[in-house]
This record gives C-alpha cells, sequence and structure tokens, in this order.
C-alpha cells in the first residue's frame, strides 16, 4: 500500500499546508446533498416551483442559519428542503453539489439523500434518485468525479415508515449503493431500526449510520451490532469506550467525522478541542467530511483548513486522512490503490515545491 517515504519531512513550511490540503485527492463520505443547498438556489428552485418561503430574501434566510443544536438545525434544513419538487430540481442541487466537490479536489464521493422529507411532501421517489443519479452519470463524464448514493432513513420517523421507503426504493436499487440512520439521534437508538437494517443487508445493501454525533458510545455498539453497520457517521464520542475504541481499531471501521458541523452543532465549540488528533493517534480509521456544508460553513476543504489550523496537526495527519477517506469508501481494491498511488504523488511534489 503507498505510504508517505520514511525520509518525507514532517511538516512544511506552515503556509504552504493549507494548499496541499487543498490540492490532496480525497473522497467524501459523509455529506446529506440536501444540506448542501444553498440559500441562493433555494430562492431560485422557490421562484421556479411557485413555493412560497417564509424568507423574504436570501440574507433573512442566511441570517436564519444561526442555529444552536442538531434540532433547531434540522427545523431549518426540512424548512430548505420543501423547495425541491421536480426531478429537475434534485438534479440542479446535485450538480451544484459535485461542481463544488470537483473544485476541493474531491475524486470520489458517497452522496446521502433523504427520501422520507420528499416523499412526505408528495413528491415521487422517482424524482428524488433518479435526478440525483443523472447528476452522478453528468458530473462523472464531465469532470471525472466518481460517486455513489446512499438512502438514509429518518430517525425520528417509525420503523414502519423506514420500510415503506426501502418499498419505494427498491425499484430504483440499481442507483443506489446502501442505506444509513440520520436525523435527531438522542432518543432515537439504532434498536428501532434493527429488522429494516437487517432486510438491507440480506438485499445486499452496504450500511452506514449516524452515531456518537450527541448519542452515547452505546449507540455506536447499536449501529455495529444491530445494524450491521460498515462505517460510523460521526463517532466523536467512541473516545468515552477504550473497549470500543480497540474494536473499532482491529475491525477497521470507519468514522467519517465532519468538524465544522461539530462545531456548529456545540459538539465541540472550539474547534481547537475537536478530538481528530486523538482518533488518528489511536489508530482509527477516522476521515473529515462536510456533512451539510450550506448550513455549517464550509465544504470539505474548509473543513481540512479549519480543522488543521485549529489543531496543529500537520503533514502526516494530512495524509492520513486522505489515505483513511479511500479505505472506507465503498469501491473495489483497485481504485482504493490508484487513489493512494495519486495522493502519494501529491505528497512527494509538495515536498518537492519548495
Ligand atoms: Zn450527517
Amino acid at each position: 500500500m503507498p505510504s508517505l517515504p520514511t525520509d518525507f519531512p514532517q511538516d512544511l513550511p506552515a503556509d504552504r499546508l493549507p494548499a496541499l490540503l487543498r490540492a490532496m485527492p480525497k473522497a467524501e463520505l459523509h455529506m446529506h446533498i440536501e444540506g448542501s443547498l444553498e440559500p441562493e438556489l433555494i430562492f431560485a428552485l422557490a421562484q421556479r416551483n411557485g413555493v412560497k418561503l417564509a424568507y423574504p430574501n436570501v440574507e433573512a434566510l442566511r441570517a436564519a442559519y444561526a442555529f444552536t443544536n442538531l434540532q433547531s438545525f434540522l427545523d431549518i434544513y426540512y424548512a430548505g428542503a420543501s423547495v425541491l419538487l421536480t426531478e429537475q430540481d434534485f438534479y440542479d442541487m446535485g450538480m451544484a453539489y459535485l461542481e463544488k466537490a470537483v473544485a476541493d479536489n474531491v475524486v470520489h464521493t458517497e452522496i446521502f439523500f433523504d427520501p422520507q422529507t420528499h416523499t412526505a411532501r408528495g413528491v415521487h421517489i422517482k424524482h428524488v434518485i433518479m435526478g440525483l443519479h443523472r447528476a452522478c452519470l453528468v458530473a462523472e463524464k464531465r469532470w471525472g468525479i466518481t460517486s455513489q448514493l446512499i438512502l438514509n432513513f429518518l430517525r425520528h420517523l417509525s420503523e414502519d415508515d423506514a420500510w415503506l421507503t426501502l418499498e419505494q426504493a427498491l425499484p430504483y436499487s440499481d442507483y443506489f449503493s446502501g442505506v444509513g440512520l440520520d436525523s435527531s439521534e438522542v432518543g432515537n437508538p439504532p434498536e428501532k431500526f434493527a429488522s429494516v437494517f437487517a432486510h438491507c443487508k440480506n438485499l445486499g445493501l452496504r450500511r452506514v449510520a449516524h452515531a456518537g454525533e450527541e448519542g452515547p458510545p452505546a449507540y455506536i455498539w447499536g449501529a455495529l451490532d444491530l445494524l450491521h453497520a460498515e462505517r460510523i457517521d460521526h463517532g466523536v464520542q467512541a473516545v468515552h469506550d477504550a473497549a470500543l475504541v480497540q474494536r473499532l481499531k482491529d475491525e477497521r471501521i470507519p468514522l467519517t467525522v465532519c468538524p465544522l458541523s461539530n462545531q456548529k452543532l456545540q459538539v465541540f465549540p472550539d474547534l481547537a478541542d475537536h478530538n481528530m488528533p486523538q482518533l488518528l493517534a489511536q489508530g482509527l480509521v477516522a476521515t473529515v467530511n462536510s456533512d451539510d456544508p450550506a448550513y455549517f460553513g464550509g465544504y470539505v476543504n474548509d473543513n481540512f483548513v479549519q480543522l488543521f489550523a485549529a489543531t496543529g496537526m500537520g503533514v502526516r495527519e494530512a495524509f492520513q486522512l486522505a489515505a483513511n477517506s479511500f479505505e472506507a469508501s465503498f469501491v473495489p481494491q483497485e481504485r482504493k490503490d490508484a487513489w493512494l498511488s495519486q495522493l502519494q504523488q501529491c505528497f512527494i511534489q509538495a515536498a518537492r515545491g519548495a
């Protein structure tokens, strides 16, 4: 497996690290497409579809993004998603994100989508999936970025609702690779969705789950044992349970961590206190992702640059995080190896480029 040469400098001059963080190839594995809706696009779609918003203009909507916890964020998130009605709307939203991902040197992305946010408003799941799928195809052709779609069940709703959503989605199962679990964590433990996830496993779908963002380590155990999750989204609370950390390390279960989201939702109010350095030092397969970039103050490169500036992490952590993102992705090993070689070349060039 390609790695950094042993004589690779421990640190580049401080001003060159941000450029390397931006330039390095990376995969993004935790990004909710509805959370990439920028106020400008929300207003454009509202106008196209004749949807009336509770905010008079883009500035007022942006100002309303001053939420303080997961629930107050989710309230405005669902309000923003109300403008999405047609397949073209989902395509436009997908393309807007993918263009930004390409600009951040994301070579592969596994995009979360929340069908229940739309089907509850009378939107057919076909429009959701096929609009996003078309965006993925066009983006690959246009820019070379590869993508997969991961259907997320909303955990504040019932398991019956998740079953119904799965049934609606299965005719389009060629177009998504897995399922996940998101929305309000506390009070909605993984066991609530054990049977639908077991069924998804039998169907051959990949499984991920949000766990240990605000919820306790017990929710991470539950995601692993009851949902058969192959990746944990967030998972930063794992550090409070030594046995859990050991298991995540032994089984190389990735954590898709979202630093600016953690800061904005007060999981780590000061980014300097973020436990990413600790997660990496413990040998966990942690990654950096943007979660809901339009709402949390930045896309994946903003997450990298601000996290590194706040915590003082250096070149080796940068390489490790990008390498982890490839290891954690749901693609064949040959593609991971090719990306790792590309990553290694990028770092060698950066070291030479003094
Ligand atoms: Zn998330």
